[in-house]
C-alpha cells in the first residue's frame, strides 16, 4: 500500500512515520511518499493532508494541481485524513482566503480557541478507539456545523473535533504528534482487499 502525505507544509515526516507504524501494527506493508506536485496522489491508496496554515496550503495545492487529484481520490472512495489546517481546507469556512475543497460537509471555525489557548493537550474519547486518545491542539479549529452524513468521532468542550464522512476523516488536533497511531490505523483498515 502507498500512503501519500501532502508535503507543501506541516508535519509531513510525522504523518509518514505514523502510517508506517500503523501498517506494521495491522500487518500491512505500507510505503509512504511526500506529495509535492501533481502525479503522485493517483498512485496512493490513502492520503493525509497535514496542518500548517490553511490559507497557504489551499493556494499551494491548487497551484500544483493537487486539489483536483484529491477530489478524484475521495470520489473513488479512497480514504483521506485531514488534520487541523487540512480539516479547514476540506470543510467549509468563512475565510475567503481559504479555497474549500468541499469534500467534507462541515463548517469549520479557524483558530477557535483564541490567543489564550493557542496550543494545549487534552484527553479525548474517540469513537472507534478502545481507549482515550491524548490530543495535541495547535491554533486549532473547531467544527461549528455538521452535515447529515457526517459522524462526530470526538468532542472537546461540546464542540466536534474529529469527524468522519465515509472515507474522509478530519481532526482539529494533530494525531501525528503523539506516539499513538490509532487514528492512522483507522484509515488503513479495510484497505488491504
Ligand atoms: N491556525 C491554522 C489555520 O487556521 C491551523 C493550525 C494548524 O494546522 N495547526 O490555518
Amino acid at each position: 500500500m502507498l500512503a501519500g502525505v501532502v508535503g507543501v507544509q506541516g508535519d509531513v515526516s510525522e504523518h509518514q512515520a505514523a502510517f508506517r507504524r500503523a501498517g506494521e501494527e495491522l500487518g500491512l506493508g505500507v510505503e509512504t511518499v511526500a506529495v509535492r506536485s501533481s502525479g503522485t496522489v493517483p498512485d496512493c491508496d490513502v492520503v493525509a493532508l497535514p496542518g500548517g496554515e490553511s490559507t497557504t496550503i489551499s493556494s499551494l495545492i491548487r497551484r500544483e494541481g493537487i486539489d483536483d487529484e484529491i477530489r478524484e481520490h475521495v470520489g473513488a472512495g479512497k480514504p483521506i485524513l485531514a488534520t487541523c489546517a487540512g480539516l479547514i481546507v476540506l470543510g467549509r469556512n468563512d475565510d475567503s482566503r481559504v479555497d474549500s475543497l468541499g469534500l467534507l460537509d462541515v463548517t469549520v471555525e479557524r483558530n477557535a480557541f483564541g490567543r489564550q489557548r493557542e496550543s494545549f493537550e487534552a484527553p479525548l474519547e474517540v469513537e472507534g478507539l478502545d481507549e482515550g486518545f491524548h490530543a495535541v491542539f495547535i491554533r486549532a479549529p473547531v467544527v461549528s456545523e455538521v452535515g447529515e452524513g457526517v459522524e462526530v468521532l470526538a468532542e472537546f468542550d461540546g464542540d466536534p473535533v474529529a469527524v468522519r464522512q465515509e472515507n474522509v476523516v478530519g481532526t482539529a488536533f494533530h494525531p501525528e504528534l503523539t506516539d499513538d497511531y490509532r487514528i492512522h490505523e483507522l484509515l488503513l483498515r479495510g484497505q488491504d482487499d
